[in-house]
């Protein structure tokens, strides 16, 4: 007969079943839950609750009869035929005096809603927790804290696995600090606890009494004292697929885990794998954000903050420190010649010598492509300098690079804290115009901080913006000077200049702006233009018939290594329908003699187009002339300081003969520049000099007033 309902037990299903697994009676709960209550009379057991078929029914009852009890386990109550209830079920033999044991089954929901929405929760803040970047050990913190919460019979912890395969507490807020220490450092392994060995095998170990247990044979008498009798432990896993950590429930009596639980821990795992990715991102963002990628060194960033917290101590304690600018001379003179896998085998290379060559509390940084800086905390100018000399002899050792035995050196700028700055940003920005001024005084030196070279480079740095400026707004303009034969009439070319009209300085010589403009990198834009008006500007003058032979243009040796000059010069040519022969580029020595491969090429690429080549103030830079006869040149200009004495020095006088001497002897054109006097015309003229250039003739002028010039002595020429 089936009996029903019986008195409820709060929020539980419960019924009683006879040993076939036929259900003799259901509480009220039971019955409510069910859409159809009337099938439940005579119900099976296996159509009452689907995962508990009729042969692991008889298992349990073989169990039960036998009083060994079954552990509670998962199922799913069957509502209706496509509506389930997730419960977990507890059966017990209920022996009856005379009859038939009964089995009586508790039915607790797991699914129950608030516990669902409890694990949603603890997601949730767990995620939001991540996204905030919030500590790992934070995060972690807060998942053990919530879990407890919702399953206060738990003990939960967090252990990662570092590199060497150790395990690392990282939360556990209600296990013992001192047992946390017994963990801190253990080795997994095949035998090492719960989250030892979780780790070791890479999946999850549940030992359900630690006393008995062999895995925790070694470490029970750690664990026991402190009332933890159960552990189960699951680990999770990094980008790499490899373990690097372990999430672990503890509970104070021997146990497993309830449904409920394994519910939670498969949500926990995945949160602790998103949480140490996070960790593992962050650290690599880090990385990069603070250290150099190609030598390794501390970047600009990590530099200021050492710099910072060392500031403070040297001002605690009244002491100084000192900051090394290294510039690595011709350094790009290497990265364009031979490639730019050697410039960075030269600056790894430098960044080794110099960490080797300084102390444990120094700091070597690299801040920028051949720029490092040396931080010396508690050195004064004394011990400043010898280091910086030091750090030049071990540089000069020679490396080898390809067939090439290169020694590199150094320009190093010096500034002290407190006498020279006092913050990071000043320390750097004086050490730096230190270490230009060692470039200036010839390089592969060392020069301190003045407080006069701070004034100099703040007006450099003014000038450089107005500059900046005048190219943008088109303020440049271009002067042009006549090349004269001497001993025919007409003019052989003309020479385009540059000519900067400053609002409040007035007109800025070339001789000042040009050397800045090559440092600050505006030289390629200012070249550029030069070359794209002086071209268009001929063939104005040609368009207007005016007999111009030629138009010369100074090429700074800056650009040759930057730009692509024969095809911009090409590009130029063809748009204002101008032959090659008409351009003269002026190069100087120091261009010509560079052993830089794209130099060459691009100067035989000039050549081979037409364009003609003159070698600007000759005979100033170099005495080797060798390069005459192997360079593609047409013209050499003798430089203005031969032709200045020629009149009164008889040895300037027979320098400048010989000079002549050897560019006729290559068939090279000649012209003497500067010439300011009828004396100096006339000498240059007897001497077989067949062009000059100079005041004594016409001073660069604007092209409306250098039209004006050459009409006039043009009709000057035809009356005589
Ligand atoms: P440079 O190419 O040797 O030009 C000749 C310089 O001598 C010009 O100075 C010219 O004005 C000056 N000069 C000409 N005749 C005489 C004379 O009889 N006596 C004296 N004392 N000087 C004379 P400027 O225009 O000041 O140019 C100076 C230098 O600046 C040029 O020397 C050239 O190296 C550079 N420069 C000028 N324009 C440009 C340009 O457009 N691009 C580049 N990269 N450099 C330029
Ligand atoms: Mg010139
Ligand atoms: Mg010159």
């Amino acid at each position: 007969m089936f009996e029903m309902p019986w008195r409820d037990t709060e929020g539980l299903g419960a019924f009683r079943a006879n040993a076939e697994g036929a259900v003799v009676a259901a509480n009220t709960q039971l019955i409510n839950w069910l859409e159809r209550p009337q099938d439940i009379a005579h119900a099976s057991i296996n159509e009452l609750i689907l995962g508990l078929d009729n042969e692991r029914w008889h298992i349990y009852m073989a169990q039960l009869l036998a009083s060994h009890g079954v552990a509670p386990f998962p199922a799913h109550l069957r509502i209706t035929d496509d509506k389930l209830l997730p419960v977990e079920v507890h059966l017990t033999a209920l022996p009856r005096p005379n009859a038939e044991t009964e089995i009586l089954g508790l039915l607790i929901p797991i699914g129950d809603r608030l516990q669902t929405e409890g694990v949603y929760e603890l997601q949730k803040a767990v995620l939001e927790a991540v996204a905030l970047g919030r500590p790992l050990k934070v995060v972690l913190d807060l998942l053990c804290r919530r879990v407890e919460a919702l399953a206060p019979e738990v003990i939960c912890s967090v252990v990662a696995v570092d590199k060497d395969g150790c395990l690392r507490p990282m939360a556990g807020p209600s296990l013992p600090a001192a047992y946390a220490a017994i963990v801190d450092g253990l080795k997994i392994g095949p035998k090492v606890g719960s989250c030892g060995t979780a780790a070791w095998r890479g999946e999850p170990v549940e030992v359900v009494d630690i006393a008995s247990a062999p895995l925790w044979e070694d470490a029970a008498s750690g664990v026991l004292p402190f009332g933890l009798a159960a552990c189960w432990s699951t680990p999770f896993r990094g980008r790499d697929n490899g373990v690097v950590g372990s999430f672990a429930l503890y509970y104070r009596t021997p146990r497993k885990a309830s449904p409920f639980h394994r519910h939670m821990v498969e949500a926990c795992v995945h949160l602790c794998s998103l949480a140490f990715e996070h960790e593992a991102n962050q650290a690599e963002i880090r990385r990069l954000a603070f250290f150099d990628s190609l030598t390794g060194l501390p970047n600009r960033a990590l530099l200021r903050d050492r710099v910072e917290q060392a500031l403070g101590r040297m001002e605690r304690n009244h002491n100084s420190l000192a900051m090394l600018f290294l510039d690595i001379d011709r350094f790009k003179t290497v990265n364009d010649s031979l490639g730019h896998a050697a410039g960075d085998r030269v600056l790894c290379n430098v960044a080794k010598r110099l960490l080797d060559a300084v102390r444990e509390t120094d700091t070597v940084s690299r801040i920028g492509g051949d720029e490092f800086v040396v931080v010396l905390p508690d050195c004064d100018a004394n011990a400043a300098q010898l280091v910086a000399e030091k750090l030049n002899q071990i540089l000069a050792q020679h490396m080898e690079l390809g067939d090439l035995n290169f020694a590199p050196s150094a320009s190093i700028g010096i500034s002290l804290y407190p006498n020279d700055a006092t913050d990071f940003d000043t320390l750097l920005k004086n050490a730096d115009i230190a270490m230009y001024q060692a470039k200036r005084d010839g390089r592969n030196c060392t020069r301190f901080f003045l407080k006069a070279m701070n004034e100099e480079a703040d007006s450099r740095l003014e000038l450089e913006a107005a500059l900046h400026q005048a190219l943008s707004q088109n303020q440049l303009q271009l002067y042009y000077q006549p090349k004269v034969w001497l001993d025919q009439p007409g003019i052989a070319g003309v020479e385009a200049l540059i000519r900067w009209p400053h609002p409040q300085r007035g007109m800025v010589s070339p001789e000042q702006f040009i050397p800045l403009a090559e440092e600050c990198g505006l030289i390629n834009a200012i070249d550029a233009w030069v070359l794209k008006t002086a071209c268009s500007q001929l063939a104005a003058w040609r368009a207007k018939g005016l007999a111009v032979p030629s138009m010369a243009v100074n090429l700074s040796a800056t650009r040759f290594t930057q730009d692509d000059i024969p095809g911009h010069v090409r590009q130029i040519l063809a748009h204002n329908n101008l032959n090659p022969a008409d351009l003269t580029l002026e190069i100087t020595e120091r261009l010509v003699l560079e052993d830089s491969r794209e130099t060459q090429s691009d100067l035989t690429r000039l050549r081979k187009l037409g364009v003609q080549l003159a070698i600007d103030d000759f005979g100033t830079g170099y005495s080797s002339l060798s390069y005459l006869t192997r360079f593609p040149v047409h013209e050499l200009k003798l430089d203005r300081s031969f032709v200045q004495d020629i009149e009164t020095n008889r040895d300037s006088r027979a320098l400048a003969l010989a000079v002549m001497g050897i560019g006729h002897s290559l068939a090279l054109a000649v012209v003497a520049e500067g010439v300011e006097t009828a004396g100096q015309h006339a000498i240059l003229l007897a001497e077989g000099c067949n062009i000059a250039q100079g005041y004594f003739y016409a001073r660069p002028m604007p092209a409306e007033a250098f039209e004006t010039w050459l009409e006039e002595t043009s009709k000057l020429k035809t009356c005589s």
